[in-house]
C-alpha cells in the first residue's frame, strides 16, 4: 500500500480542504504532536556516543525515534553513524552533537538501506556520506517506496524529508584516518549489505541492525543463513560491548547470541510449519518461546516476519508435482 504522499503532504502543511478530509480525532491528535525528540547522546565507551531509541514499532507518538545512531571520536573529526528516520530527527542529531563535541563531523556512515536508518541524511549533506556498494544499489531501487511506507507510519514527522542518496562507496577496513583503530566490516543478511563498526580501542561493536537487544528482530530484507553467517563473525571478533542498531547497550556477546538464537528458532520454526503443510494464519499463530517473551515487539514482530518470508519457504518445502 502506497499513500499519496501529496495529499498527506497537503494535509499536513494546512489545506483546509484536504485537512477536513481527515477525521476529527486524528486531525486534533495530530496539532497536538510537538515536533521535538529532545535528543540527547549518552557515552557507550570513552569517544563513542549514541543516541538511543525506544523498543517499539514505529508510530506517530514516538516519531520513529525506535533506532539507535551513534557518533565516534577518531581525534581527527567524527564519524557518524546512521542519521535517524526523518529530517528533523537528523537536524536534532547534528545539533546534538555540536553541543556535545567541538570536533567536526568528518564522514556519515550508513550501516544499510532502511529508511529509518538513512532519513536524516539531510543534515549532512557537507560532509561524504558513505554506504556500501550493494547499499547503495538497494537504496537507489527502493527509497521511493521506503520513503512512501515511512509517511505512513510516522506523518507528521516526515514533514519536509527527502531522501539523500550516498555520495561515497564504503570499503571494509580500517579507518583511513583518525586516531584510534576503527573498523568498518562490511556484511549481509539483515539486508543485502550491513555495515558495522568495530573499534578495536575499546572492543565496541557497532552492529547496525545485524544485532538487536531485547527487541525482535526484523526481517523484511532478510537472509537468514547469511545473517547467521554474519553473527558468526561479529562474536569471533569478542566485544566487550555491542552497540546494536535496536535495543540498548549489552556487555560481552550476548545480544549477538540472542539475535542468533531468535533467528534460528525462526528459521527452524518456519520451516517446520511448512513441512507441516500450516497456512500462513495458522503459522502466524504459533506460540513463542519462553526466552523470548520478554523480547520487545512480540508477537508483533514475528507475525511480520510470517508475511515476508512464509511464502518462499512454502515454496522451498513443497514437494514438486510434475
Ligand atoms: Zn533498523
Amino acid at each position: 500500500m502506497i499513500l499519496d504522499r501529496r495529499s498527506l503532504v497537503r494535509g499536513l502543511m494546512g489545506s483546509t480542504a484536504a485537512a477536513a478530509t481527515l477525521p476529527l480525532a486524528r486531525r486534533s491528535a495530530l496539532a497536538a504532536i510537538e515536533l521535538r525528540y529532545g535528543l540527547e547522546p549518552r557515552q557507550a565507551a570513552p569517544g563513542i556516543w549514541l543516541f538511543e531509541g525506544r523498543t517499539e514499532y514505529f508510530s506517530v507518538r514516538n516519531g520513529g525515534n525506535i533506532v539507535n545512531t551513534c557518533f565516534v571520536d577518531t581525534g581527527e573529526g567524527l564519524v557518524v553513524f546512521d542519521t535517524g528516520p526523518c529530517r528533523i530527527y537528523g537536524e536534532e542529531m547534528r545539533a546534538a552533537i555540536r553541543r556535545a563535541s567541538p570536533m567536526p563531523v568528518r564522514q556519515v556512515v550508513l550501516s544499510h538501506a532502511h529508511p529509518d536508518h538513512y532519513l536524516g541524511n539531510q543534515a549532512f549533506t557537507d560532509v561524504p556520506i558513505m554506504a556500501g556498494p550493494a547499499t547503495r544499489a538497494m537504496l537507489q531501487e527502493l527509497a521511493g517506496p521506503f520513503a512512501d511506507n515511512m509517511y505512513r507510519l510516522i506523518d507528521v514527522w516526515m514533514r519536509g524529508t527527502e531522501t539523500v542518496p550516498p555520495t561515497e562507496d564504503l570499503a571494509a577496513g580500517l579507518l583511513p584516518f583518525g586516531r584510534r583503530r576503527l573498523e568498518v566490516l562490511l556484511l549481509a543478511g539483515h539486508t543485502r549489505q550491513d555495515a558495522a563498526l568495530f573499534d578495536h580501542d575499546t572492543g565496541t561493536l557497532i552492529a547496525g541492525d545485524l544485532v538487536f537487544w531485547n527487541r525482535a528482530p526484523t526481517t523484511p530484507s532478510a537472509d537468514i543463513p547469511s545473517w547467521l553467517r554474519s553473527l558468526d563473525r561479529l562474536e569471533a571478533m569478542a566485544p566487550k560491548r555491542v552497540v546494536p542498531g535496536h535495543g540498548g547497550v549489552s556487555e560481552g556477546v550476548v545480544a549477538i547470541r540472542q539475535t542468533r538464537r531468535y533467528l534460528e528458532w525462526l528459521a527452524a520454526t518456519l520451516g517446520e510449519a511448512a513441512e507441516k503443510g500450516l497456512a500462513m494464519a495458522e503459522a502466524m499463530r504459533l506460540p513463542i518461546p519462553a526466552e523470548f517473551q520478554d523480547i520487545a515487539v512480540l508477537p508483533g514482530e514475528y507475525v511480520r516476519s510470517v508475511s515476508h518470508l512464509y511464502p518462499a519457504i512454502e515454496q522451498a518445502t513443497l514437494p514438486r508435482i510434475n
